[in-house]
């Protein structure tokens, strides 16, 4: 039988640690750090997650802004408004809750974000830096689960990888992260033929897919770790992830509960994020005035 990672568990630990480190912070250089957070509209399930973000902040100390705005905001309304927190010094991490209405250019929206302060690690700066190793911010859902395997002393270097999902905020960012780890990455979408040759040899598989019961245990290594990052909401209200957790946890060494596995890590990591970019700004040397 699969172990069980327990994600919130995980979650709070660190959170306890993190409550600490804005307290030191605040006592050794006077700075509380500070996230600004932007929702668009009047989206339920945003309006969620924001007030999820903004509590988890509060619960550490982090000073957390909410600035909500109607629908109808245009792009550059929205760019002006992150011009303003860009060059606010008490603002550390900037983050758009995303989907942004249709008419809005997302693109320009978060490239507008400073990649010092882009928390969520979705400018394109950042981006990149996961290409070639240079990245200020690592986008919060991959973080979290490179955080849950670390917590469990599983190794990455040499182990075959099947990342299932290839999206730009979960599925190539993982590939990424544990590519730059030394693992074997190979990484599966809707269009993959025959997913189950694939997720058969992984030694971890990831699964970020967004379609429940999706791998089973036919299509996992016995002994494999299986991380799901699926959060779907069934037509009972169930919640549930894209793995058929009963049936694979007979057959896998670890695996992640949905909810309770992924989910509480994303945003811890974003708290991580926000603090460690208060952190680095008080590292940054005053600038040298020139000469007269
Ligand atoms: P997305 O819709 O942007 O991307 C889904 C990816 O899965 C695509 O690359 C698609 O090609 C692939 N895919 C779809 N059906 C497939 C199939 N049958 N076989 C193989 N690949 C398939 O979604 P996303 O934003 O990456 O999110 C994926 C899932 O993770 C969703 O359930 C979402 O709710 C969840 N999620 C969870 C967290 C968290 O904190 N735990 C964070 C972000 C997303």
């Amino acid at each position: 039988m699969a172990k069980v990672i327990d994600g919130a568990a995980l979650a709070s630990s660190l959170r306890q640690e993190y409550a600490q480190r804005v307290s030191a912070l605040t006592r050794r250089a006077g700075i509380r750090p500070g996230l600004a957070v932007i929702l668009v509209g009047e989206d339920a399930a945003s309006a969620v997650y924001v007030r999820n973000k903004v509590r988890a902040c509060e619960a550490v100390g982090i000073r957390s802004v909410r600035l909500t705005r109607e629908t109808s905001i245009s792009t550059g309304e929205l760019v002006a408004l992150i011009e303003s927190l860009n060059s606010d010094p008490e603002i550390h991490g900037i983050l758009v809750q995303l989907p942004l209405p249709k008419h809005v250019d997302m693109t320009a929206v978060l490239e507008a974000i400073s990649p010092e302060k882009d928390v969520d690690g979705f400018h394109l700066y950042n981006v990149g830096g996961l290409v070639v190793g240079k990245t200020v911010f690592s986008p919060c859902t991959p973080y979290g689960v490179c955080k849950l395997l670390e917590s469990e002393h599983i190794p990455v270097e040499g182990q075959n990888v099947v990342v299932v999902g290839a999206s730009n905020i979960v599925g190539k960012p993982m590939a990424l992260m544990l590519m730059a780890k030394d693992a074997t990455v190979a990484i599966c979408h809707a269009k993959t033929r025959d997913l189950a040759q694939f997720t058969i040899l992984a030694d971890i598989l990831v699964v970020a897919a967004g379609v429940p019961g999706l791998i089973v245990p036919q299509m996992v290594k016995t002994g494999a770790v299986v991380i799901d990052v699926g959060i779907n909401r069934l037509s009972d209200g169930r919640i549930v992830g894209d793995v058929d957790f009963e049936g694979v946890s007979k057959k896998a060494s670890y695996i992640t509960p949905v909810p309770g596995g992924v989910g509480p890590m994303t945003v811890t990591m974003l708290l991580e994020n926000t603090i460690a970019s208060a952190e680095r700004h008080t590292r940054q040397p005053a600038p040298v005035s020139e000469p007269a």
